[in-house]
């Protein structure tokens, strides 16, 4: 009797609530309380200072009309490893790695024992650029903004994600993205993957098929004239080969991406992607992430100090008022929110730094390496002992430890200690420490350093021992002249900006970091948070 009443009951409970149907699950609202278009700009590797240096040399609604926002002057990211797909993940989950686990662009694996890509992902392919690999934001754990938007608009919300680089596009889009494009230098083409579509939408075909490097073909960069310190002089000139080459080929590409003309191309793919996919026009919010990818490429080429810095940031804020204008007149800039950051700064050259008694030099990976394998084969016997070094991480082999029965624990201390008496290396710390220290977090007291490289660490895919290296002293890649990725404050500060209806203009000294943009937003827009938010609302700037 009692197993029927309460059978008859289970029946009474579903009856009373039906078990969800799909369009429960996929519900039509437009209860944001947002604009039509949310921008989120980001400019790769801008520093905040670019904002005040140059700033007698902005002319026109480009930055101008930026600062005429809501300003926070002192914005500083709290991490160690200030690279471009941390630094944009990062921005749109409002989180730091140690949640949203994309720890730096690329990272040696201990379980998959290689050096993984933060946005790889071997099971898609790409569209419209050359046949391999394509990718996705698999790897970022918990959502975006953008995520949130469309969650709570019942998918309604578009969100698109431009950038010349892959991963300055797939993270900011988040999971659920309508697309993510970035550029393919070899071809000259705006690409994306299969993680979000089968094929390229007409209107991207046809604007690779037009080609629009093909119109700087035997173009000099030449600086304006009003640049200071350049005078109009030619910048960078493209030299052929020897051979007659139909332009543009691939070596006139790769040059033209290391100039101010890709940001004009970068910005009017964008433009056709608001004409085209109609954003800004539905019935609810819309979100295009655009980074723009050539100020990096140029500051990691000359330093922050260059007279090509100078001209590609003044150049800029003419492109950038030309694409508001134009934005103005489809969407109605009434009509839009924007946010503008930046993923990292970037440090001075080496040399310059040395020159002006900044740093000594940084500490290169193989003397770090050669410390390292030489401690440990003194307490335990001969290696190899590192299996992979960069300017971040140390991992030790595997197949070593196990053969010479070393503890992993008492390995990273004395690898540790090692790296840390190597010149340049102003601190390193072990797994061990650092899984400790997250577990203890708030009932320990700790250095400022400490905080940020936890804040970089996961546990899942953070090595062995983690490196600081000392301020200004930079590693650079082959072939560059200068870097970025450090804690400090050349690095990690960055503009952030909001600007729209909603916000508060002004110039505000309070202190924020960039992971207060997307809870700020969010706040605004009436969303859930992203999942690992971590930054706090600037509610300060809200009206
Ligand atoms: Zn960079």
């Amino acid at each position: 009797m009692y197993a029927l009443v309460s059978a008859l009951s289970g029946i009474l409970v579903l009856q009373r609530f039906p078990a969800p149907t799909p369009e429960e699950h996929s519900v039509r609202v437009a209860n944001v309380h947002g604009p039509k278009l949310l921008l989120i700009l980001v400019i790769d590797q801008f520093r905040y200072d670019y904002l005040e240096r140059f700033r007698p040399y902005f002319v026109g609604r480009g930055f101008n009309l930026l600062l005429g926002g809501a300003n926070f002057v002192d914005c500083r990211y709290d991490y160690a490893t200030t690279v471009t797909c941390a630094g944009h993940a990062t921005l749109l989950t409002g989180a730091y790695p140690n949640v949203h686990g994309i720890i730096a662009n690329e990272w040696f694996d201990n379980r998959s024992y290689r050096k993984v890509y933060c946005a790889e992902d071997s099971g898609t392919t790409l569209v419209g650029g050359p046949v391999g690999p394509g990718m996705s934001p698999r790897k970022l754990m918990g959502s975006t903004l953008g995520d949130e938007l469309r969650l709570a608009t019942g998918f309604q919300s578009k969100v698109v994600a431009i950038s010349l680089k892959d991963r300055a596009s797939i993270m900011p889009g988040g999971h659920t993205a309508n697309a993510a494009y970035w550029y393919d230098a070899a071809s000259g083409h705006f690409v994306t993957s299969t993680y979000y579509m089968q094929a390229l939408p007409s209107w991207v075909a046809a604007f690779d098929q037009a080609l629009p490097a093909k119109a700087y073909c035997g173009k000099a960069w030449q600086a304006l004239p009003e640049t200071p310190g350049a005078g109009g002089q030619v910048l960078k000139q493209f030299t052929p080969g020897l051979l007659e080459r139909p332009c543009p080929d691939s070596q006139f590409l790769g040059w033209l991406n290391a100039t101010p003309y890709m940001t004009e191309i970068e910005l009017s793919f964008a433009l056709e992607a608001v004409k085209q996919e109609r954003l800004g026009q539905g019935a609810t919010t819309d979100l295009l992430a655009l980074s723009l990818s050539e100020n990096d490429y140029i500051g990691h080429g000359y330093g922050p100090y260059s007279v090509e810095v100078a001209d590609v940031t003044i150049r800029t804020d003419r492109y950038l008022a030309d694409f508001l204008n134009s934005l103005d007149r489809l969407v109605g800039l009434d009509n839009v929110w924007i946010a503008f950051s930046s993923d990292h700064g970037v440090a001075p050259t080496p040399a310059f730094s040395v020159e002006h008694h900044l740093s000594g030099p940084a500490a290169a990976p193989l003397a770090v390496g050669a410390a390292v394998e030489d401690a440990l084969s003194k307490a335990f016997g001969a290696g190899p002992w590192v299996e992979d070094v960069d300017e971040f991480y140390i991992n030790l082999n595997r197949f070593t430890l196990q053969k010479r029965g070393a503890d992993l624990a008492k390995a990273e201390a004395i690898a540790a200690e090692a790296a840390a008496s190597v010149p340049g290396v102003r601190a390193a710390f072990t797994h061990t420490q650092l899984t400790q220290l997250q577990l203890l977090q708030g009932s320990l007291l700790y250095s400022p350093i400490m905080r940020k490289a936890s804040n970089s660490f996961n546990e899942q895919r953070s090595g062995d021992v983690f490196m600081v290296q000392d301020p200004f002293a930079v590693t650079i890649p082959p072939g560059t002249g200068s870097n970025h990725g450090a804690p400090w404050n050349y690095d990690a500060q960055v503009p952030l900006i909001l600007w729209g209806s909603v916000f508060k203009p002004g110039t505000y000294a309070v202190p924020c970091e960039p992971i207060d943009l997307a809870p700020t937003l969010a706040v605004a827009l009436g969303l859930t948070q992203p999942s690992g938010a971590q930054g706090r609302p600037l509610s300060i700037a809200l009206k």
